[in-house]
């Protein structure tokens, strides 16, 4: 059997889009679960589009995911070069080619220009009347030697079907009729995208081309031109569309209105580069298990065309949450610690100071790196709080009882040297059995005088502790006033 060869490309445009790290990251597990080649190829014959420094974004996304690739522009397999605008003679060899075989012709007239110029990849030719498909030859051979500027097209059959397979669609079938004489050489001798992916496909030897399903309509002419080479086209993948979830309960494609659309954003947000794998894994293809959370190596193990939907894929930030808190549990706690640093840049000194104890807080609780901020923020809106949350049936105390709680307490913690929480716990549990109470009785008007909220994260000695002596006896002693 042949080799399995994916290829994995992008168009440099600046960013990792959500949907394109989800194409990079089928290419990937197809390929590696058939112990076949991963190719990375940078389709950038768009000038006009040309972005500084986006290739560079490819690579660093391509290795931050673990998505390496076997061969690309820095890693020569034999089938370079990996870069579409360093092939530019070999596409015009090809659309040569095609226009001796009578698959192509030159195109001459005047309004090519502005749909070379468009800055489209996917020219929009449509409509185009064809004056130029019979030109004789001698007007052809007139207009070259003149200089004249043309574009090569494609000549696209006037009647009869075409049909291709699409692994996940099934057979597809148009008519010719409903096809455009499509730009293949563009008038500054760059290839259209829809030219250039045939061509180096072949060539590059791709045995599975996976993309988003709006390239559907344009395979049939892909497929003409593998035809007209007599070239056998490989297998094609298409993709759903990801959606995102619109205020009025529609759903759209997915754009920044939804929330962060590029991997880097996602990162930036606080959410693990494992989990974020993981859960566009599950956009558009589901495994036969009964189960969701797989590490990059299980997916490689267990993914299958078979399982990729049809049906569009909503991505749900929800759900990413959700697979990012157990990502994030799943962590060593140093390595948390490590990872956080950039998050507690803003919280107040003291909290950072004390980071390596509020940070087990943290990694239980959060969702993502960035809710860290808001996590510990009510620490500092401490402001007078209505005081009937001093009252608790639960540990049967009103306001006079903790009060008097609030009272003893702060004479034992004005004498406490070791204000740590282990030590703090045992003071405050020493008390407690010193009262005959329960531990709540105790811990609920502390955790109140300090904070003012019902739920924290901790109970009332880690927030005594995170507050530091002074701060804290300064709150308590405020709400002994207050409850006078
Ligand atoms: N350069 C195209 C894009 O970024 C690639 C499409 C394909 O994979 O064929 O959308």
């Amino acid at each position: 059997m042949k080799e399995v060869r994916s290829r994995f490309a992008p168009s440099p445009t600046g960013y990792m889009h959500i949907g394109n790290l989800r194409t990079a990251l089928y290419e990937y597990l197809l390929a590696k679960h058939e112990g076949g080649k991963f190719i990375l190829r940078i389709e950038d014959t768009d000038q006009k589009r040309y972005v500084e420094g986006a290739t560079q974004i490819i690579y660093d996304t391509l290795k931050q995911t673990g998505l390496i690739h076997d061969e690309g522009p820095d890693k020569d397999g034999g089938y370079g070069p990996y870069v579409q605008s360093e092939r530019k003679d070999i596409y015009k060899k090809y659309a040569l080619k095609l226009i001796d075989s009578g698959h192509a012709y030159y195109c001459f007239c005047a309004n090519h220009k502005e749909e070379a110029d468009s800055g489209e990849e996917t020219v929009q030719t449509y409509g185009y009347n064809r004056k130029c498909r019979n030109l004789p030859k001698d007007v052809v051979e007139k207009n070259l030697s003149e200089g004249k500027s043309y574009v090569i097209r494609q000549k696209v059959p006037l009647d009869g079907t075409t049909t291709f397979h699409d692994e996940v669609y099934g057979d597809i079938t148009v008519e010719n009729n409903s096809l455009d004489d499509q730009i293949l050489l563009k008038s500054d001798g760059m290839p259209t995208y829809n030219f250039a992916n045939v061509v180096d496909d072949h060539l590059m030897e791709i045995t599975h081309v996976v993309r988003g399903k709006e390239y559907i309509s344009s395979t049939p002419k892909y497929q003409l031109l593998y035809e007209a080479f007599g070239w056998q086209p490989p297998k094609t993948v298409h993709l759903s569309t990801i959606m995102g979830q619109n205020p009025d309960g529609t759903v759209s494609k997915l754009a920044k209105r939804h929330g962060a659309v590029s991997f880097a954003q996602l990162v930036e947000n606080g959410y693990l580069v494992d989990a974020i794998l993981n859960y566009i894994a599950l956009l558009g293809w589901s495994p036969k298990q009964e189960r969701e959370v797989f590490s990059l190596q299980e997916l490689v193990e267990i993914f299958n065309i078979d399982g990729i939907v049809k049906t569009n894929a909503i991505f749900d930030y929800k759900k990413l949450d959700w697979f990012n808190q157990i990502y994030i549990q799943k962590m060593a706690h140093d390595e948390f610690v490590k990872y956080s640093q950039k998050y507690i840049v803003n919280l107040p000194d003291y909290l950072k100071q004390k980071w390596e104890f509020a940070s087990t807080l943290a990694q239980s609780r959060i969702n993502k790196f960035s809710d860290i901020q808001e996590m510990f923020a009510f620490l500092d809106q401490y402001d007078d709080f209505d005081l009937d949350l001093f009252e608790n049936k639960k540990n049967k105390l009103d306001k006079a009882q903790s009060r008097e709680i609030l009272v003893d307490l702060e004479e034992v913690l004005k004498n406490i040297k070791n204000w740590e929480v282990d030590n703090l716990n045992q003071v405050l549990q020493d008390y407690t059995n010193l009262k005959e109470y329960k531990i709540g009785k105790t811990m609920w008007p502390v955790r109140i005088a300090v904070t003012g909220q019902i739920i924290t994260p901790g109970g009332g000695a880690e927030m005594l502790y995170l507050l530091g002596k002074d701060e804290a006896l300064r709150r308590i002693n405020r709400q002994i006033e207050r409850l006078k």
